[in-house]
């Protein structure tokens, strides 16, 4: 049935969406045990789904990222913080597109790609809070 050469690039596509939201967090100092749970959670659900529809597996890291981003709002607030506007009211990066490959943070204020998801510790050079 070739069912185990569909659970191949299945998995490392979520592997991958995994390390690129986890990396995002790591740059954002926000990588804690918990917050390492809520990706988890994601995955797995994001495992079921593109079970359903394999076509959809270079969509997962952007919606992994949304997921973290929405649970994360719940529990600490925004993230990731936008580095581009440094006046005016804190607000988050959108994941752009929200449904496609090769996701992005973007602020929608300014229209700026600030960096690729997996990417914004090179965008921000590591967010200092002081
Ligand atoms: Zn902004």
């Amino acid at each position: 049935m070739g069912v185990m050469e569909l659970i191949g690039p299945l998995e490392q596509a979520l592997h991958a969406a995994r390390a690129l939201v986890l990396a995002d967090l790591v740059a954002g100092e926000v990588a804690e045990a918990d917050v390492v749970s809520l990706v988890e959670d994601s995955v797995a659900e994001r495992r079921w789904w593109v079970e359903q529809w394999p076509d959809g597996a270079t969509f997962v890291a952007g919606l992994i990222a949304q997921d973290v981003q929405d649970a994360l709002l719940d529990r600490y607030g925004r993230w990731p913080l936008c580095p581009v506007c440094r006046t005016g009211d804190p607000h988050a990066l959108d994941v752009e597109p929200e449904l496609g490959p090769d996701p992005h943070w973007v602020c929608h204020k300014v229209g700026v790609k600030v960096a690729a998801v997996g990417s914004l510790g090179s965008a921000t050079g590591g967010m200092s809070s002081s």
